[in-house]
């Protein structure tokens, strides 16, 4: 996948949502296996806490990249 129109189209899509990411191309006709997970993950990717979706992920004490939601219940 080259468009990144596609790739802000599944970055809507999966935000705050649990989402497998072939689901979400599924639904959006966009080809799974074009897509770049690199590409992807610069824009969009999954909290290692609770599965969500989410823009703005910081590292927590293990370096692991969680949510806000999260950050702020563990007290980051
Ligand atoms: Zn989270």
């Amino acid at each position: 996948m080259n468009s990144n129109e596609d790739y802000k189209r599944l970055t809507n899509y999966l935000y705050k949502t649990r989402k497998y990411l072939h689901e979400a191309c599924n639904e959006l006709n966009i080809d799974f296996s074009r897509v770049d997970p690199t590409v992807l993950e610069n824009q969009i990717s999954t909290c290692t806490h609770c599965g969500i979706w989410s823009t703005k992920l910081i590292p927590d004490l293990d370096l692991n990249p969680i949510c806000s939601t999260r950050a702020k219940l563990i007290g980051l």
